[in-house]
């Protein structure tokens, strides 16, 4: 693997910098982080707007080909702009439009849904979220039990998920539906999409352990979803959805967002005093923080190398890497804003104070940091995941 960026890619990295470094200029005090981007009105906004400057670019759609509004942009380039985006805190690109449901339908939606799905996405115009998991099933994605039952030229579905993010505000939803009854575990499942505000879908919000509402139920009884809004044949949803795991995971913002906080926490501990010393000054603060700042290095070396695999075609090993990001940069995150909030003391737990150190920002991050270990695939799901796929370790079950 090679470091080294070519002219090209660094042009590319400033031009990607003084984008950011402006437009994050006007943004709400709340930005930073997933939580904060669909905890208010003020920040959603700014994230849409956001959106379609970065759509006017083309810089959420570089990565596909140039039919369906891409620029065949190599992954690593992408990577470079997550990197940038990261730092900066950023919003601006719909991680489930996007980063998951855009992919999923290069791979297996057809020519007229590829030009139907795709402009609007690349151009930041719409916003998705992911109807996957259900009360029974989330690690074992295969048992869910929503159906789709074919009448006519529609589906009709019934059934409920769960966890849904940002499905109070997004404009639709991607599914994963049973549309097979004598069907079991990953047979008979198929893809969909659909918009958000059909008669018959009911949202409703769940209040996360820091009162905000970030999460939602959604409930569908008898809503029509046209045919024409199947991706994939119909019984193949599973295999589809494997693939929209990967790009779920592949991680380098994990690493470049901590990275930002990190340097954040190092000025607080440098203006810091306790006990008459700077907190700079405590062994054990510079040896966590040290420890800390080696991480997301590797982290980010990590995802580099990710890139690179998928570059070059290894998608066995590339599912591995993917996963060594996401597990290793969720935990970080929480080792982070576990570090972070000791070192503040009982001031870490202040949120709206002018006594809150960070602006309160690192109580929130140590709240958000449990979830995030469990969405998108539990830490323990990606050990499993490298044991079998990466270490070629022979599956229990
Ligand atoms: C913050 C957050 C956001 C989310 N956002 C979305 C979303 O937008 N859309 C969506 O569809 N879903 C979303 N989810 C749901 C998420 O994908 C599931 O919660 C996750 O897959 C775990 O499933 P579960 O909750 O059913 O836990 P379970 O599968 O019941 O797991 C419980 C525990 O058992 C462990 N476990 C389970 N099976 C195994 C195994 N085979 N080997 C070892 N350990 C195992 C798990 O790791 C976990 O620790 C979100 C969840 C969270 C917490």
């Amino acid at each position: 693997m090679d470091f080294k960026l070519t002219e090209e890619q660094r042009a590319l990295k400033l031009a990607f910098e003084d984008f950011f470094r402006e437009e994050m200029k006007q943004a709400p005090e709340t930005t930073g982080g997933l939580e904060a981007l669909l905890a208010s009105e003020e920040s959603w906004k700014f994230h849409r707007t956001l959106g379609k400057k970065l759509g006017e670019k083309g810089w959420l759609s570089r990565p596909w080909p140039k039919a369906y509004g891409g620029c065949d942009a190599p992954i690593v380039e992408q990577q470079l702009f997550n990197e940038v985006r990261a730092k900066y805190r950023a919003p601006g690109v719909d991680p489930w439009g996007v980063e998951m449901f855009a992919p999923t339908v290069l791979i297996g939606g057809t020519e007229e849904q590829k030009k139907r799905i795709l402009p609007p996405i690349a151009k930041g115009e719409v916003h998705y979220c992911q109807g996957w998991s259900e009360p029974n099933a989330g690690s074992d994605l295969a048992s869910v039990r929503a159906t789709a039952f074919k009448a006519g030229d529609y589906y009709i579905v019934n059934g409920q998920k769960i966890w849904t993010t940002g499905a109070h505000f997004a404009d639709h939803i991607f599914l994963l539906l049973r549309t097979d009854s004598s069907s079991r575990r990953n047979a008979g499942l198929s893809v969909f999409y659909c918009q958000k505000d059909l008669p018959g879908i009911e949202v409703r919000p769940i209040q996360y352990m820091n009162g905000k509402h970030v999460y939602n139920e959604i409930f569908f009884t008898d809503v029509k979803i046209p045919e024409a809004n199947r991706i994939g044949q119909e019984g193949e949803g599973w295999g589809l959805t494997r693939e929209t795991m990967n790009f779920e995971r592949s991680g380098i913002g994990y690493f470049a967002g901590a990275k930002t906080v990190l340097a954040e926490l190092v000025r607080y501990v440098k203006n810091t005093e306790r006990d008459g010393k700077a907190l700079s000054e405590n062994p054990l603060v510079r040896q966590r923080l040290a420890k800390l700042y080696r991480d997301i290095e590797l982290g980010i070396a990590l995802s580099y190398m990710g890139a690179w695999t998928q570059h070059k075609g290894n998608a066995m090993r590339a599912v591995t890497m993917a996963s060594m990001a996401k597990v290793y940069g969720t935990e970080l995150n929480q080792r982070l804003a576990t570090a972070a909030t000791e070192a503040m003391g009982l001031y870490g737990q202040l949120e709206q104070s002018d006594w809150a150190p960070m602006g309160g920002s690192m109580i929130d991050a140590f709240q958000m940091a449990i979830g995030m270990n469990i969405a998108a695939g539990s830490s323990e799901i990606q050990r499993n995941l490298i044991a079998w796929v990466g270490l070629m370790l022979p599956r229990t079950k």
